[in-house]
């Protein structure tokens, strides 16, 4: 008998889902928004993610709370059905060859993330259920053993909260002090101020790779650079950048690298943690059980090399053949060409949403990603998402677990327009024309619309 390969699908002119209505055809542009020139035509991705078909509200689906979690390839979830139809076993321990194909799934999603973020080896990569376990593990492992009373975490004002309370754990536990690195006005770092704050009692320094509220792209090379100067550690945070653009964890020279696979069109809880090997090497487990330890005895134990140390348990595996069929669909495209797309996608939908009255867009960082946070004035950021929903239009509202950067503003809600690849001028046109239709509609209709 055959196993299907995991990796390998049929190519289908269009996907059909059962139950699944066809797309509606799109209008014509009015105005003159990006088109995908250049290597990258959003259609062709639209065509492979089947949930982007359905509708809303008797509205078709406009998806742009990507910043949230991602809609899956169909390809992703034809590997999560051929897992589970003709290759489901436990890895590591069996002896029989549905096992070793197993494994060989597992290590070849291993090899995938190392080569998404030019890792160099896949003994580099740990699997976690997303960036929020990597993050603890390494506050847990590397920070236990490394982080000592005076010492400092210096961790920039835009962290989600999985980048600012793991530490603040830590920090709290191992009398460290926790250090905000304050904000300019246009939500970039202030890198005068890091510059200040970095000292020889900097032990770690944690910065996302790209905000997702505010959508800046700090400088982590330049400030991996300086933070090394002081013998610091930099852990990235790259949940939201691996989506958007090419990674080089080398090039970065990134001490630690986290993200999850759900916000790279993969299913949800699975992700990966990057450490450099020598860092890694040193790491002791941070859980106990299975399939990470070398001799088990009453008397004491010993472990097994890195990264299965650091794996305790089964670990999602079907999970690893869908985030491996997702890489493999994302880095399909010229990803520079889709960067090139979602950055002209930004600035259209920045000149669009600007010309409403009202509307205050939050963060305006050069070289941000297409996240638009914003502010409509006499509007509820939940009862915007609310309307939007009736018109088929899915964005998020509230504090975005990034409460700090929301009060940079002096707010402590907002509404969260965030566009992938697959997004297109149309569907901008469309939560434009939606938010328009909400400030002209009458304030009879308005009361007689709140619950
Ligand atoms: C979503 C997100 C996280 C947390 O990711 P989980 O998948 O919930 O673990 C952390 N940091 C950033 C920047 C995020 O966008």
């Amino acid at each position: 008998m055959t196993i299907p390969d995991v990796r390998a699908y049929p190519e289908a002119a269009t996907p059909t889902v059962p139950g699944v209505p066809a797309a509606p055809a799109v209008p014509a542009a009015q105005s003159s928004p990006p088109r995908g020139r250049g290597g990258f035509d959003p259609e062709t991705a639209r065509r492979d993610i089947p949930v982007l078909h359905r509708t809303v509200n008797g509205h078709s689906l406009v998806w742009l709370d990507n910043g949230a979690t991602t809609q899956k390839p169909r390809q992703v979830i034809e590997a999560l059905g051929a897992y589970y139809s003709a290759a489901n076993s436990n890895i590591h321990r069996g002896a029989h060859t549905m096992a070793r194909e197993a494994t060989e799934t597992y290590e070849a999603g291993r090899q995938a993330v190392a080569d998404l973020l030019g890792a160099g080896t896949p003994d580099s990569i740990v699997f976690t259920r997303g960036t929020t376990e990597a993050i603890n593990l390494v506050a847990q492992s590397w920070g236990r053993a490394n982080i000592g009373p005076g010492d400092e975490i210096l961790v920039p004002v835009l962290e989600h909260h999985s980048d600012i309370v793991p530490w603040q754990m830590l920090a709290k536990e191992k009398r460290a002090r926790l250090v905000p690195v304050p904000l300019l006005p246009d939500g970039s770092i202030d890198q005068e101020a890091f510059a200040h704050l970095l000292s020889f009692r900097t032990q770690l320094v944690a910065i996302s790779h790209a905000s997702n509220v505010l959508g800046t792209v700090p400088p982590v090379r330049e400030m991996t650079a300086l933070a090394h100067r002081y013998g610091a550690r930099v852990l990235i945070d790259g949940a939201q950048a691996v989506a958007h653009f090419p990674v080089d964890v080398q090039e970065l020279d990134a001490d630690f690298y986290v993200f999850s696979g759900h916000k790279l069109f993969a299913p949800t809880g699975i992700g990966a943690l990057y450490a450099k090997p020598e860092v890694l090497a040193g790491m002791a487990p941070w859980q106990g059980g299975g399939n990470m330890i070398d001799q088990v005895d009453f008397a004491g134990s010993t472990y097994a090399p890195v990264p299965h140390r650091l794996e305790a348990g089964t670990g999602h595996i079907s999970g690893v053949a869908g985030l491996l069929a997702a890489i493999d669909w994302l880095t399909g495209f010229d990803r520079n060409a889709v960067a090139a797309y979602e950055n002209g996608l930004l600035a259209y939908a920045e000149q669009a949403l600007s010309a409403l009255p009202g509307l205050r867009i939050l963060g305006s960082a050069p070289g941000k990603i297409a996240v638009l946070t914003f502010t409509l004035a006499g509007h509820d950021p939940v009862e915007i998402a609310h309307w939007l929903d009736r018109d088929g239009i899915a964005v998020r509202a509230g504090h975005h677990c990034a409460q700090p950067s929301l009060r940079h503003y002096g707010v402590e809600s907002a509404a969260r327009a965030s566009l992938a690849l697959y997004n297109t001028a149309e569907e901008v046109d469309q939560l434009v024309a939606s938010l328009r239709r909400l400030q002209e509609e009458p304030p009879g209709a308005r009361a007689a619309r709140q619950p």
